[in-house]
């Protein structure tokens, strides 16, 4: 059954304004969990549900909470993780900016759940207008007694405050996001201590992402198990999903997770199909960091199963012929676009990135980014292409923190699937230059089909 619990009032005017929140429901779950639930209550429901982590790695979320250390008289810390930077993703975005209370609700009741009274929103740097519109909603929050002290009489106490990042990718890493919280240089710390024991001031602290605490509203609204009956298996719920690419609707999109891929990209609820009539190519179904998929298997498994838009769907296959759901940043290229380009532009963000603290990462991402830039630019040789693949699997796995796997997968997945393709640009060189990729990705077609 199709479900908006996320973006049901986005539509309705002057939503992001207290009062029209309000007069949509907003603030019921706040109500409800501070006069009828306990703390434990919360992190029931939560766990109830089976919502996971929507910021990527998709971690249960009642589990993450139910490891946050309670030591006796230290302080806890709640944090949002609204460093939104990889390379197509863009749902929260949206979602802070359309409906900023929502978030804010989220956060009251996390932080209820969690026993934490002072919590933080990190926004990226870049989102400065964002900032101001989730500044003027916790004011009205504030002023309508949904933060301070002694909640509507709880005796709740709560403050929230939004930190800004300075453009740094890499503080999108919980640990790196504490450093950076902290005043310091946004550095991923070596884990464990995992910051559930040991995060922001050396406190217990839990990070999540903007929609995975948005969607808590409507967890307590409606009941762990309502939630968990939404969606497909163990991807319970709904995934803003932002969409990006050739396609004719790109924008940010509720799913009910179980829908088909198909559908997501052609039907004119979604996608609308691909812009100008041209052949879907490839896509990269979880935001920059994922594997790159072939056409071929973009909408069925390799088993010839549907692809559905769930974790466990999108990952069928492994890495050999699967990908991830990721951030939920959905990026469709069509027939005309090089493979080879796309693996370059993010291979330079990823070396851009890199915070350098571990040699494969800072070296690794560099090598790549060189190498990749010579073979779009026509002066590749054949061993380039195994060099890639050795320097990749030297990066994954040998990191502090996953930016080096992040930027070693979509390197891995490009020469996996279109091995042919990064021959053509060593071949015919001149191609790079004419930007005829249309030629090369008829030579793809045709290798599929035989
Ligand atoms: Fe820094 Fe890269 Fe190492 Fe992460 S993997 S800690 S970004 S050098």
């Amino acid at each position: 059954m199709e479900r908006k619990l996320l973006l049901e009032h986005i539509g309705v005017e002057g939503i992001h304004t207290h009062d029209v929140y309000r007069k949509n429901g907003g603030y019921s779950a706040v109500e409800k969990a501070l006069k009828t639930m306990s703390p434990d209550d919360v992190v029931e429901e939560v766990k109830k549900s089976g919502l996971r982590g929507r910021g990527g790695a998709g971690f249960p979320t009642g589990m993450k909470w139910s490891f946050i250390a309670k030591p006796e008289g230290v302080p806890r810390h709640f944090l949002c993780n609204a460093d939104e930077s990889e390379p197509g993703t863009f749902k929260d975005r949206y979602l802070m900016e359309k409906i900023p209370h929502l978030l804010i609700e989220g956060m009251i009741l996390s932080s209820y759940a969690l026993g934490c009274n002072q919590s933080y929103i990190y926004i990226r740097g870049e989102y400065m207008y964002v900032l101001q519109i989730l500044e003027k909603a916790i004011a009205e929050a504030y002023a309508n007694g949904w933060l301070g002290k002694n909640i509507k009489g709880s005796g709740f106490d709560l403050d929230l405050a939004v930190s800004t990042g300075a453009g740094a990718y890499i503080c999108g890493e919980e640990t790196a996001l504490i450093e950076s919280l902290e005043g310091k240089r946004g550095n991923p710390r070596i884990k464990p201590p995992f910051p559930a024991v040991k995060g922001l001031w050396d406190r217990p602290t839990v990070v999540n992402n903007v929609e995975t605490i948005a969607a808590v509203v409507p967890i307590v609204n409606e009941g762990g198990d309502a939630y968990a009956q939404i969606g497909i298996g163990r991807s319970t719920g709904t995934k803003l999903i932002s969409a990006s690419g050739n396609v004719n609707k790109p924008g940010v999109y509720e799913i009910t997770m179980g829908i088909t891929v198909e559908e997501f990209i052609y039907s004119d609820k979604y996608l609308g199909g691909m812009k100008n009539g041209k052949k879907l190519k490839a896509c990269v179904p979880g935001g920059s960091s994922v594997p790159i998929l072939p056409h071929y298997l973009v909408c069925k498994t390799a088993a010839g199963e549907d692809r559905l838009m769930s974790y466990e769907s999108l990952a069928d296959g492994g890495f050999a012929t699967g990908s991830m759901l990721g951030s939920g940043g959905f990026i469709v290229y069509d027939e005309d676009q090089c493979i080879v380009r796309n693996t370059w532009n993010f291979s330079r963000f990823y070396h851009h990135e890199s915070c350098g603290q571990c040699s494969p990462c800072r070296e690794g991402t560099g090598w790549m980014e060189k190498v990749l830039h010579r073979l779009e630019y026509g002066h590749g040789k054949m061993e380039d292409i195994d060099l890639l693949w050795d320097i990749q699997r030297k990066i994954e796995g040998n990191t502090i923190c996953p930016l080096g796997d992040a930027a070693a997968w979509p390197v891995a997945a490009a020469i996996r699937h279109f091995r042919e393709e990064f021959e053509w640009h060593v071949k015919e060189p001149k191609l790079c230059m004419t930007k005829n990729y249309g030629l090369v990705t008829e030579k793809i077609f045709e290798t599929v089909k035989g």
